[in-house]
C-alpha cells in the first residue's frame, strides 16, 4: 500500500515537470518489469497448479467443488451487474448535458478507437492463441498474450486423466507437485519486489494521464457512479455473503488480502496477479490448496465481478447521452449480456471495456460512444480489477467453507 500511495505522490509531484514520454518510460520501466515478471509466472503457475491440484482431487469432490464454484460466480456476477444497472438508473450520469460529456474532437476520434479497440478485440481471450505466429510466446502487456482459457481447460483435463489413473503415473504428479513448489517460491522473491514496482507503475501512470479539467461532466459521474458501485460490491455484498456462508469478520479477511489487492489495482490485471493472490490464499491464510488451485486460476479468467458492473453502468450510460430509454425487460436482457461478456473478458488490463463492443452491439447501442469510457479507464480499470480479484478470494473461502461442511456432515 506504501508503493502505491507513494507512487501516486511522485507522480503528482512531477506532473508540473513536463516530462517527456521517452522520460515517462524510462520513470515506469521497473513497474513494468514487474508486469513482465508477473506475466512470466502466470503460464507455469497455471499448468503446475492446476494439473497439480485436480491430480489428486477426487472426481466427486471436483463435481462438488466445480458445481458450487460456477453457482457461486454466476450468483455474485449477476448480483454485480444488478448493483451496476440499479446506480445507474438512480444517478442517471448520463442526464448531464450531452455537450459538456462529448466535444468534437471526442467524436472525430470515435472511429480511430472503435478501430484500434475491434483490432484488440480479435485477438482477445476467444481468438488469441498460446503462441504468435512467429512461434514466439506473446509478450507482456498486449492482448495478444497467452489464451488462458485454453490453458486452463488443456490443465484441468490433463490433471482430471492423471487422478484416474492409478499409481502408476505417480512420478508425473509428483513432478508438476514440486514444479509447483519451486514456482511458488519464485513467487515469493517477486512478491519483496512487488511494493518497488507498484511504486514505479503508478508514478508512471499519473503522469500519464490526460487533465482532469478535460473531462466532462457525464464522464465524471459516471466515474463516481462505477466507483461507488465497485465499492458497495467490494464493502458491502461480497462481505456479506462472506459472512452469512462462514461466520467470521469478512474484513479482517480482506486485510489479510491487502497483498494481491493492491497488487491488481497496480496491475490492472487479474491474470498478472494470480501468482501474488495464490501465494498469500495457500501460504498465508492456509486455504485448501485444493480448492484454490482449481478455483483461482478460473476465477481469475472467468469471475469478474467488478467488469460486469462497469459494464451494466457503461452500456446504461451511454443510452441515457443518447436519449434512448430502456424498459425493464431490455434492463434485464443487458444484466445477462453484462453477465456474459465479463466472463468473456480476459483478466488483462482493459479487457472489460474491449468486451463492452459485444455489449454495446448487442444492446444496440452506438459503439463510438466507446471513445468516452475510454478517457477515464485507466482508473476504472484498477478499480474493477481490484473487485474482480476480492470476489475470486471471497469465493475460494466460501467455496472451501461448505465443502468442509458438507464432508463433515457426510
Ligand atoms: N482488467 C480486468 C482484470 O484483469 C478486466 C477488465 O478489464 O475488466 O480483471
Amino acid at each position: 500500500m506504501a508503493g502505491v500511495a507513494l507512487g501516486i505522490g511522485l507522480g503528482f509531484s512531477l506532473r508540473h515537470i513536463n516530462m517527456s514520454a521517452k522520460d515517462v518510460q524510462y520513470l515506469t520501466f521497473p513497474g513494468e518489469l514487474l508486469m513482465r515478471v508477473l506475466q512470466m509466472l502466470v503460464l507455469p503457475l497455471i499448468i503446475s497448479s492446476v494439473i497439480a491440484g485436480l491430480s489428486s482431487l477426487d472426481k466427486k469432490a471436483f463435481g462438488k467443488i466445480g458445481l458450487k464454484a460456477f453457482s457461486y460466480y454466476m450468483v455474485t456476477t449477476f448480483i454485480a451487474a444488478f448493483t451496476g444497472i440499479s446506480l445507474a438508473v438512480l444517478m442517471q450520469p448520463g442526464k448531464s448535458s450531452r455537450t459538456a460529456s462529448v466535444s468534437s474532437s471526442d467524436k472525430a476520434e470515435a472511429v480511430q478507437t472503435v478501430d484500434s479497440v475491434l483490432d484488440k478485440h480479435d485477438s482477445l481471450k476467444f481468438g488469441g492463441s498460446l503462441f504468435q505466429k512467429d512461434g514466439t510466446l506473446a509478450g507482456p502487456g498486449t492482448t495478444d498474450g497467452v489464451n488462458i482459457l485454453g490453458l486452463l481447460f488443456f490443465s484441468v483435463a490433463f490433471g482430471l486423466i492423471l487422478s484416474c489413473m492409478g499409481n502408476e503415473l505417480k512420478p508425473l504428479r509428483d513432478f508438476f507437485d514440486c514444479l509447483n513448489k519451486a514456482i511458488m517460491r519464485l513467487v515469493n522473491i517477486v512478491i519483496w519486489y512487488s511494493p518497488v514496482g507498484l511504486f514505479f507503475l503508478l508514478a508512471g501512470q499519473i503522469l500519464k494521464v490526460t487533465d482532469s479539467g478535460e473531462i466532462g461532466r457525464g464522464v465524471a459521474m459516471y466515474t463516481l457512479t462505477v466507483a461507488t458501485g465497485l465499492l458497495i460490491h467490494s464493502l458491502f455484498t461480497l462481505p456479506l455473503i462472506y459472512f452469512i456462508v462462514t461466520r467470521k469478520n469478512p474484513f479482517k479477511f480482506m486485510l489479510s488480502l491487502l497483498q494481491p489487492l493492491t497488487t491488481a489495482f497496480g496491475t490492472s490485471s487479474s491474470s498478472a496477479t494470480l501468482p501474488i493472490t495464490l501465494y498469500c490464499m495457500e501460504e498465508n491464510l492456509n486455504m485448501d490448496k485444493q480448492v484454490t488451485r482449481f478455483m483461482l486460476p478460473i476465477g481469475a479468467t472467468m469471475n469478474m465481478d467488478g467488469a460486469a458492473l462497469y459494464e451494466a453502468v457503461a452500456a446504461l450510460f451511454i443510452a441515457q447521452i443518447n436519449n434512448m430509454e430502456f424498459n425493464l425487460g431490455q434492463i434485464m436482457v443487458l444484466s445477462l449480456i453484462v453477465t456474459v461478456a465479463s466472463t468473456g473478458a480476459a483478466g488483462i488490463p482493459q479487457a472489460g471495456m474491449v468486451s463492452m463492443i459485444l455489449v454495446l452491439e448487442s444492446a444496440g447501442l452506438p459503439t463510438e460512444d466507446i471513445s468516452l469510457l475510454m478517457i477515464v479507464d485507466w482508473i476504472l480499470d484498477r478499480l474493477r480489477t481490484t473487485t474482480n480479484v476480492l470476489g475470486d478470494c471471497v469465493g475460494v473461502s466460501v467455496v472451501q467453507h461448505l465443502h468442509v461442511h458438507n464432508e463433515l456432515q457426510m
